[in-house]
């Protein structure tokens, strides 16, 4: 599984960060990054629930 965040979406709300720090950091201007785009299958459920959750609607997974 492969995530991304869309930067023209993303508002650093940070509940990406807080589902999963594992995969998804914030850069020092508040936004999210993705740590590990190609996503371990221990961490795909929380990653799955960020891309729910996120208020934007940045995140993909593929
Ligand atoms: S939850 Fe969405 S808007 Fe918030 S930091 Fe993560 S990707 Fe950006």
């Amino acid at each position: 599984m492969k995530v991304t965040v869309d930067d023209d979406s993303c508002r650093g709300h940070g509940v990406c960060c807080t589902l999963c720090p594992e995969v998804f950091d914030l850069s020092d201007d508040g936004y999210a990054v993705v740590e590990t785009p190609d996503v371990p299958a221990e961490f795909e459920d929380a990653v799955r629930s960020a891309a729910g959750m996120c208020p934007e609607h940045a995140i993909t997974v593929s």
